[in-house]
C-alpha cells in the first residue's frame, strides 16, 4: 500500500514541543519529510537602506537552532532537511520528486513570508498538492477570537478589552515521542556556518553573542527564569519598575519559535494567582498578548506597517531621511550618555531591553526627527530576536503613524534617562571614557564644568562627543 508522505516545513517554528503544524503533518501522514531552508534573498540581498536583512547576532542564534532542532529530530528517529536558497523552488521540487501529498507549515502574516508562501501554494496546486496552514505562532488562536481578524479593534486597550481573561489560551501539546521519516533517499545537506552566509568572520571579533539559539536552550530558560528570576525577586516592585526591569530575555526564542508563547503562558500562569508573583506575572502576560495584537495588525494592515504613512496613513512630515544624522545615533556618537550607552550595548549583543529599545527609538524620532522606517530597517538587521510585527508595528507607534499614537509624545530625554538608570550604573559599564564620573551626573557631563572634566581626564569633543543637540530645553 503507498505511504502517504508530507513535507514539514520548519520556518519561524524551530521546535518540536507544541508545534501544531508537525502534529497535524503527523496525524494525516505516514510519513514525513522535516525541511529547513535558509532563504538566500535574506542572506544575499540589502534593505532599502542598505543593511544586511539578517545581521550576524541572528544568523549565528538561526544556525544553533536549526542544529538544535536537527539533533532533537535525530532523536526521535527522524532528520532534518537542510538547504540554502529559495524555499518555494526547493520544497517544491522535493515535493515534485518524492511525490508527497502536502506542505505543512505554520502560517505567516506579514507580506514577503505571505508572499513566498503563495507562491509555494501555486506551485503546488499544478501538481496536485496543497499547503496545509497551522496556526501556531500566536497565544490565542485566532479561531477562538471574537472578531474577524480584519476587525481587530485599533488599540491595544480595546483588543485587551475584548479579549485578555475572557478567551482561553488552548493547552500545550507535547512533543511527538517517535517521528516517522520517509525512507526515500535524499541528501539531509549540510548546516551552513556563518562564512557560507556572506558572513566576515572577523566581524565576530568584539561582539557578544549573549544567546545560545535551540529549543533546547529556550525551555532551560523558562525553567531557570521561572526558578531564579521570577521566585528569588522581590514582589515590591511599582509598576513601572516591573515594566522596566527584570524581563524574560526570552524575544529570540519566541521570535525564532525555539519555545512557543503558549508555552511560557502556561509557565507563568501557575503563579498568575500568588500574591507575590501576580503583579509581575500580569505584566509579562500583557507582553505577550501586546504581541498576539501586533500581529494581528500586521495582518489587518498587510503592507501598510512597512510605509512611511504607516497603519495611520498618515505621515508624519517633519521626519526626513537625514543619514547622516542617523549614523551618529547608530554609531553611539550623539553625546547623550544614556543613548549611546544603548546603542553600543545594541551593537555589540543585538539585544535591547523594552526601555531600552523605546528609549533609543524615540530619541531618533523626537529629537532627531529621522525617518522611523531607516531605525526599523536598522532594528532588522541587528537585533537576535527581530520579529517583523512587532518590530515595525512598535515602530509605527513611536513614529507617530499608528491609531494607537498619542498626539503629544515628548518626554524630557534627561528625566527619562534618570528614571532608567538612576545612578548612572549602565552609563559607566558601557562608556568607560565616562567612567570616572561617580555619581548620576554621569548623565549629563556636558553640564560639568570642563576644569572639573579636566581633573576626571575627560575632554568633551575628544574623549567623548559633544551633544549633537540642543540640551537646553531639558533643563
Ligand atoms: C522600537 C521597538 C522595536 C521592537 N522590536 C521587536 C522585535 O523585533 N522583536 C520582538 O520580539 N520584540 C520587539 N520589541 C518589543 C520588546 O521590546 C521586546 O519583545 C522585548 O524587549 C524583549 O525582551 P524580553 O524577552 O525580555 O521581554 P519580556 O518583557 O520578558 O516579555 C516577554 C515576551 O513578550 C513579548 N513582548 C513583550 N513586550 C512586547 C512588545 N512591546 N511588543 C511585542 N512583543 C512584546 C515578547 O515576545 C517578549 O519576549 C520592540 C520594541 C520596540 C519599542
Amino acid at each position: 500500500m503507498k505511504q502517504n508522505t508530507g513535507i514539514v516545513w520548519f520556518r519561524l517554528d524551530l521546535r518540536l514541543r507544541d508545534n501544531i503544524s508537525l502534529v497535524d503533518a503527523l496525524q494525516s501522514c505516514d510519513q514525513i519529510i522535516p525541511v529547513y531552508v535558509f532563504d538566500e534573498r535574506l542572506y544575499s540581498l540589502k534593505s532599502k537602506y542598505g543593511f544586511r536583512r539578517i545581521g550576524i547576532h541572528r544568523a549565528e542564534f538561526i544556525i544553533e537552532s536549526v542544529n538544535d532542532l536537527r539533533k532533537s529530530l535525530q532523536k526521535s528517529g527522524a532528520d532534518l532537511i537542510i538547504r540554502f536558497g529559495k524555499p518555494e523552488d526547493i520544497l517544491f521540487e522535493i515535493a515534485r520528486k518524492h511525490n508527497t501529498t502536502a506542505v505543512f507549515c505554520n502560517k505567516e502574516r506579514t507580506s514577503e513570508e505571505v508572499s513566498v508562501q503563495d507562491t509555494l501554494e501555486q506551485k503546488l496546486w499544478s501538481i496536485g498538492q496543497e499547503i496545509r496552514y497551522s496556526r501556531g505562532k500566536m497565544l490565542y488562536h485566532t479561531g477562538d477570537l471574537p472578531f474577524p481578524v480584519n476587525h481587530t479593534p485599533d488599540t491595544y486597550a480595546a483588543f485587551y478589552r475584548e479579549v485578555g481573561k475572557i478567551i482561553p489560551i488552548r493547552p500545550i501539546i507535547s512533543a511527538p515521542s517517535s517521528i516517522p521519516m520517509y525512507p526515500g533517499s535524499i541528501e539531509p545537506g549540510d548546516l551552513p556556518d556563518l562564512k557560507s552566509l556572506h558572513f566576515d568572520i572577523e566581524q565576530k571579533e568584539g561582539l557578544d553573542f549573549i544567546f545560545k539559539g535551540g529549543e533546547t536552550t529556550g525551555y532551560q530558560k523558562i525553567d531557570d527564569f521561572i526558578n531564579y528570576n521570577l521566585k528569588t525577586n522581590s514582589p515590591n516592585h511599582n509598576w513601572e519598575e516591573m515594566r522596566n526591569s527584570q524581563t524574560t530575555h526570552l524575544a529570540p526564542y519566541i521570535s525564532a519559535g525555539c519555545i512557543s508563547v503558549r508555552s511560557l503562558y502556561s509557565a507563568l500562569d501557575e503563579y498568575s494567582e500568588h500574591n507575590r508573583y501576580k503583579k509581575r506575572v500580569k505584566c509579562l502576560i500583557h507582553g505577550l498578548i501586546r504581541r498576539d495584537f501586533y500581529r494581528l495588525m500586521a495582518k489587518k494592515n498587510r503592507n501598510q506597517i512597512f510605509q512611511k504613512t504607516g497603519i495611520s496613513h498618515k505621515a508624519n512630515n517633519q521626519l526626513t531621511d537625514n543619514m547622516e544624522l542617523f549614523e551618529i545615533w547608530k554609531d553611539a556618537k550623539t553625546g547623550v550618555p544614556l543613548l549611546d550607552a544603548f546603542m553600543r550595548e545594541l551593537n555589540k549583543t543585538g539585544y535591547l531591553s523594552p526601555e531600552g529599545r523605546f528609549f533609543v527609538a524615540s530619541f531618533l524620532v523626537e529629537e532627531l526627527k529621522v525617518n522611523w522606517q531607516i531605525g526599523a530597517e536598522y532594528f532588522e538587521s541587528i537585533l537576535v530576536d527581530y520579529d517583523p510585527s512587532s518590530n515595525w508595528v512598535n515602530w509605527n507607534h513611536i513614529g507617530g503613524v499608528s491609531l494607537d499614537s498619542k498626539e503629544d509624545r515628548y518626554c524630557n530625554i534627561v528625566t527619562r534617562a534618570r528614571k532608567i538608570d538612576p545612578h548612572g550604573d549602565f552609563i559607566r559599564e558601557w562608556l568607560p571614557e565616562l567612567a570616572s564620573i561617580q555619581n548620576s551626573n554621569v548623565h549629563e557631563p556636558y553640564k560639568i564644568d570642563p576644569d572639573e572634566l579636566k581633573k576626571l581626564s575627560i575632554v568633551l569633543g575628544e574623549d567623548y562627543p559633544v551633544p549633537i543637540v540642543d540640551t537646553e530645553k531639558w533643563i
